[in-house]
């Protein structure tokens, strides 16, 4: 017999757990089942280590449209407020707010910055403070220490960087799910999903031998969620770039989070300097941009169903012409396979990179960190053969895919908010929407957020 349930999660990472603790906490759903493959929740791209541990505003990120500022605002803004409902302890143990700037290094950099500052940046941030070197130096006084007078450098600062460490946040979720008096949360371990089918009005999944059925099922899988959505013949449109990200580490230099300038659109960013809430005694350089033929890093068994997962035709090789030849793109994947290369790359990366940052670092100072480093699932749209900017949610008869490069971590409690509206409309369950707004969305200024929920 399966084991039935209204609602199964796949996957217990950040999106998965908050998902799991907005249906338990918000919801009359009678029966939650959560299944992760893992022992432990977060061990993937939700892992401190795997991360950049930033709290996304958008006021930094000069990859984003204003649209997208907007839209990352809000989404961090109901992180903080879930985290305001914590006891201190809880709060301490999974973030900490830090300073952070983003950095124009160079004339057009500079310039840049110039107008990022004078566009509609400014109202949505007023926090946002320019600055030059000396006033740099005030703040960061290692990114101006060493650096030539004849090298241009101006900042936007903000004192409101927050760094959280992801796991500790999901954790935090998986807690506060289950411990809630005559919770409906299930979660299982170690228990892997190989299929799903449509039965009916419901569907069976597999997992490690037994089956179980739901009216709903979410993937909430990282880059595997694209995976189950193709084995249900779902978006043949789609395909999957695995962008993994290396981290250099060293000597703590920075007090807080020093962003470089990225060209706009392009769905990764630059290069940045971090200090590591998990270790105060070092910096963390990264993360660079390397292709992987892995769904999940350090994992090379899941080179096969990458291929699945990628379903290479006509239309893939059409749009990864257009996505390598861009000019932008291509240039930023040349550079950083030249920081692989073995010998030389940690020089060529210090030089490139990390010096643009921190002038007085020396090669002796920095090393490769191989433990440390996720895959971020960029989504290729065949139809437009581009690369999607952010994380994708697909939406299906009684499923949910979301697929979560970065800032996934950031919009993990936005994108649960919408996936219970959604389930809740498709099962004909309650949602608590008072109990929402009072907790986490304010309806007045998360005009974005709200304007993405079914009968809100
Ligand atoms: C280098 C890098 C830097 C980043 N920096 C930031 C940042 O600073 N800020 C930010 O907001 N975001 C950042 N991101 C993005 C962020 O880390 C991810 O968006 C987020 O962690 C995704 O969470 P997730 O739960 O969707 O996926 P994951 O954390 O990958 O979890 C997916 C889970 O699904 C499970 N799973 C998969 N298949 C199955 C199956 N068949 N059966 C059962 N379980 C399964 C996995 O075991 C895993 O636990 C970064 C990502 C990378 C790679």
């Amino acid at each position: 017999m399966a084991d039935s349930y209204d609602v199964i999660i796949v996957g217990g990472g950040i999106t998965g757990a908050s998902l799991l603790y907005m249906l338990s906490t918000y919801t009359n759903i009678g029966k939650v089942l959560l299944l992760e493959k893992y022992d432990s929740f977060a061990t993937l791209n939700s892992n401190a280590s795997n991360n950049a541990q930033t709290l996304h505003f958008g006021d930094i990120e000069t990859n984003y449209s204003i649209e997208k500022a907007k839209e990352t605002k809000e989404e961090a803004e109901i992180v903080l407020r879930y985290l305001n409902l914590l006891p201190r302890k809880e709060y301490d143990s999974i973030t900490k707010k830090c300073q952070k700037m983003v950095l124009g290094v160079g004339d057009d950099e500079v310039e840049r910055i110039e107008k990022i500052y004078e566009s509609e940046i400014k109202s949505i941030f007023p926090g946002l403070k320019k600055m030059n070197a000396v006033e740099i130096s005030k703040y960061e006084p290692n990114v101006t220490k060493k650096r030539s007078v004849e090298e241009e450098i101006s900042a936007l600062k903000s004192d409101n960087g927050q760094m959280v460490n992801f796991r500790n946040l999901t954790q935090s979720f998986i807690k506060r799910a289950k411990i809630k008096k005559n919770s409906s949360a299930r979660i299982k371990l170690n228990t892997k999903v190989t299929e799903i089918k449509e039965e009916g009005d419901r569907y069976i999944i597999t997992a490690n031998g037994n089956t179980y059925t739901a009216k709903f099922v979410a993937f909430c899988a990282g880059s595997y969620s694209l995976y189950f959505a193709k084995m249900l013949g779902y978006e043949k449109n789609l395909s999957v770039l695995c962008i993994g990200g290396n981290f250099y580490t060293s000597p703590n230099v920075l007090r807080g989070k020093v962003y470089r300038v990225q060209i706009g659109g392009i769905p990764f960013a630059a290069v940045h300097g971090d200090p590591d809430i998990t270790n105060p005694k070092i910096t963390r350089f990264g993360p660079t941009v390397t292709i992987y033929p892995e769904l999940e890093r350090r994992h090379p068994s899941t080179f096969f169903d990458y291929i699945k997962t990628f379903d290479f035709d006509i239309p893939t090789a059409a749009s990864l012409r257009g996505i390598l030849f861009d000019k932008d793109i291509s240039r930023i994947l040349w550079k950083n396979i030249l920081y692989d290369m073995p010998v030389t790359g940690t020089g060529r990366f210090l030089k490139d990179e990390v010096n643009k940052i921190v002038p007085s670092l020396k090669i002796s100072d920095i090393k490769l960190a191989p433990e440390m480093g996720g895959v971020r699932p960029q989504v290729i749209d065949e139809n437009k053969r581009a690369l999607v900017l952010g994380e994708s949610k697909i939406k299906e008869h009684g499923l949910i895919f979301n697929i979560t490069p970065s800032p996934g971590a950031t919009s993990c409690l936005a994108s649960a908010i919408e996936d219970t509206s959604y389930i809740c409309d498709y099962i004909g369950a309650k949602l608590d929407i008072k109990a929402v707004e009072r907790s986490l969305v304010d309806r007045d200024t998360m005009q974005i957020t709200v304007r993405k929920l079914k009968n809100w």
